[in-house]
């Protein structure tokens, strides 16, 4: 018989609650609303889309943390 129980080994995903996410735009995109930047985490490869509505303004996040690719 199998228990779930037996092996306490908590499991920590690499996440945002493990790391702070080191942004790398990977490209951006100048729409009537400012720069579109999608960025990538160097770290653990998750992916974010902000948006900077002026050159002379840091850029904000539109998207949420959209995690890592699935391959
Ligand atoms: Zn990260």
């Amino acid at each position: 018989m199998t228990s779930l129980d037996t092996l306490p080994i908590p499991r920590v995903p690499l996440t945002s609650e493990t790391h702070e996410h080191a942004w790398r735009t990977e490209s951006r995109h100048p729409t009537s609303d400012g720069t579109v930047l999608y960025v990538r985490c160097g770290v653990c490869g998750s992916r974010r889309v902000d948006l900077q509505e002026h050159p002379h303004t840091p850029p904000v996040a539109v998207s949420a943390d959209l995690g890592r690719p699935r391959s």
